[in-house]
Parts: structure tokens; C-alpha cells; sequence
């Protein structure tokens, strides 16, 4: 790992929690609650996490969450992401949870977010990482569902930053969930939407987030750019885009650098993220790491990716500043120490 990435102020707005699930833990809680899995230790758990398309992924995906019940296992799992993520420097975090995962199984919606929201207000506390949730619906159930779960969520909106759509792209456009996420707009939630990578019609669904969702972020979105008309209308509205070179590599063909790369020249912008990162075994150190080696960029450039972040985080402005102030410290302290050793040779 470069130190200069190691130590970067960072900020990660593309996370689910539920893909945060080390091995370790999800033994643990397997014992904690009595649920047999199909295999007894760490290094079996970790060999399980094997797929090679977003098909099979999410087929161990969701499996793996039936370790997950009560209110201190949710409690478990956020504060762990909470420490890995303060051990890489992270400052703040935008944490996707996906309600219907849990509700489909019986545990109820109150059980997930309480559990959750405590991690958070520990995770200030203890570690000193800011983080906020995002409700992900799951694209690949009803829209009549994901309303269902909109209204659920109501009671705890103090909690909730905003709302996102996740799962299976394929056959379930964003327009699919209008309505939905029209009511959400109208409650006072933010937006955002995972485009995949490479999937069927993504310029088309993109298309459809920008025109009839409005949404405030977009997840991934890297086929974006198959259409300049589309990129350039991202660029005008000011949209982040999400962008997880691993788990790309996991999924597609590869981490699109080539594609990051454009993102940049075209000053679209655009951060990276580590996604599911006890799946894809790498979290967002590890993720800038494998984009700087791809794209050799500088260390302007990745202090770039940082802010771009920082800018887009769902934050009051003053909030935003204070961590741009601190990124601006740690680069310009970078930069005078390269100036002293170019003194000194
Ligand atoms: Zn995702």
C-alpha cells in the first residue's frame, strides 16, 4: 500500500454494510444464534466467498445474511466497518442497508435500523468516523414492497439520509420504482441509484435516473460515458458517480480504470469506493491503491478523487468544508515534504 493513500482523509459514499461481513464475524454469529452453515471454519467461510458475475454474487450474498437477527448483530457488523474504516482514515462514510434483505426473513425493520444507528453514534464516539445511512431498496422485488418499506422507514427519517436502489439491474429499470421514489423526494429524502456496469440498456436506465427519477448521485454508472451526450449532462447537473474499480473487476471484465481515467479528463466527478468490500477483499485504501497503480496518478490526482467525494457527501456545507480543510492540510504537508527532499538532493 502507498503511505500517501494509507493516510489520505477519506471519504467512502458507496458501502454495504451487509458487504462487510468478514468471515469471522458471520461464524461468530452463526453460534451466536444458532443457524448451521454449511461449513465450521474462518478459512472454508472465506472460500465461499467465490462468484464471477453480479448473478453469483448475490446468490452468497444474501445467503450470508441469515446470520444477521437481532438488534446487536447489526450493531456488530457497522461498528466493525466503522473501526476497519478508521484504520484506513476514513472520515466519513455514507452506509447503505438494505431493510428487505432482513424484513423478506422475519426480522423486523425497527431491529436492523436501531441496531445500525447505535453502531453509528458509537463509531463517532469510539473512532472518530462520521457516517450516515442510505435505505437501499431491492430493484429485483415490487415496487409495491419497496413502497411498503418507504413508509416503514418514515418514523426513523431522522435516521435515514437517503434513499438508493439495489440488487439485479437486469428487467427492473429505475422506472420502475417512480412512484417510489417520488414519494421519497416528496418526505425529504436524497437519491441515488446503482447503474451497473455493463448491464443491458445502462445507458437507456441511466437516462432514466437523470430524467425521470432526478437523482441526486449516481452508483457506479460507468457506462455513462458510452454516451457523450449522457456525460456531458452529468457533468452539467454536477452528479458524483460512485465508481468500485474491485468489484468492477469481480463482475465485469475489469476495474474500468481506462474508464476513471476519462471521468477525470472530462472533470466529471467522479470517487471511488470499495462496494462489498469483505467480498471483493478490498476496502477503499485498497481501491484508490489499485486505481494509482492503473492509472499511475499523482498524488494531486488522488487528493482530486477525495475531494470530489467530500463535495458530494449529503453534508451541511460547513461540515464539507472542515473536511476539505483537513484534506488541504494533508496534501500540503505532502507537498512540502517532497519539496524539502528535493532541497536536500
Ligand atoms: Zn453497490
Amino acid at each position: 500500500m502507498d503511505p500517501f493513500v494509507a493516510g489520505l482523509p477519506k471519504c467512502e459514499l458507496h458501502l454495504h454494510i451487509e458487504g462487510t461481513l468478514e468471515p469471522e464475524l458471520k461464524l461468530e454469529l452463526a453460534r451466536r444464534n444458532g443457524v448451521e452453515l454449511p461449513y465450521g471454519t474462518v478459512e472454508e467461510a472465506r472460500d465461499a466467498y467465490r462468484f464471477d458475475s453480479l448473478s453469483s454474487f448475490l446468490v452468497g450474498y444474501y445467503e450470508s445474511m441469515a446470520v444477521l437477527r437481532t438488534e446487536p448483530d447489526f450493531y456488530d457488523l457497522a461498528l466493525a466497518y466503522l473501526a476497519r474504516a478508521a484504520a484506513q482514515n476514513v472520515r466519513y462514510a455514507e452506509i447503505f442497508f438494505d431493510p428487505q434483505a432482513h424484513t423478506a426473513r422475519g426480522v423486523p425493520f425497527d431491529v436492523v435500523i436501531r441496531g445500525l444507528r447505535r453502531a453509528l453514534l458509537d463509531g463517532e464516539r469510539l473512532h472518530g468516523v462520521r457516517a450516515q445511512l442510505i435505505l437501499c431498496f431491492l430493484r429485483d422485488q415490487s415496487a409495491e414492497f419497496a413502497m411498503a418499506t418507504l413508509l416503514e422507514s418514515l418514523p426513523y427519517r431522522e435516521w435515514i439520509v437517503g434513499v438508493g436502489l439495489d440488487s439485479d439491474e437486469r428487467g427492473n429499470p429505475p422506472e420502475k420504482f417512480a412512484a417510489v421514489f417520488a414519494r421519497a423526494r416528496r418526505e425529504g429524502y436524497l437519491l441515488t441509484m446503482h447503474c451497473d456496469v455493463d448491464q443491458e440498456n445502462s445507458t437507456a436506465h441511466i437516462r432514466q435516473c437523470l430524467d425521470v427519477i432526478g437523482v441526486d448521485r449516481i452508483d457506479h454508472g460507468v457506462n455513462a460515458l458510452d454516451d457523450p451526450e449522457l456525460a456531458a449532462e452529468i457533468g452539467r447537473r454536477g452528479l458524483a458517480l460512485t465508481v468500485c474499480p474491485v468489484s468492477n473487476g469481480f463482475v465485469t471484465d475489469g476495474p474500468k480504470a481506462d474508464v476513471i481515467r476519462r471521468m477525470l479528463d472530462l472533470g466529471l466527478r467522479v470517487t471511488i469506493n470499495s462496494d462489498d468490500p469483505a467480498y471483493f477483499r478490498a476496502y477503499v485504501a485498497e481501491n484508490l491503491d489499485v486505481v494509482r497503480r492503473e492509472l499511475d496518478l499523482t498524488r494531486d490526482e488522488l487528493v482530486r478523487l477525495e475531494r470530489n467525494a467530500f463535495e458530494a457527501a449529503w453534508l451541511p456545507r460547513a461540515a464539507k468544508d472542515a473536511y476539505l480543510a483537513e484534506l488541504e492540510t494533508y496534501a500540503g504537508a505532502s507537498r512540502a515534504v517532497g519539496a524539502k527532499k528535493g532541497e536536500d538532493a
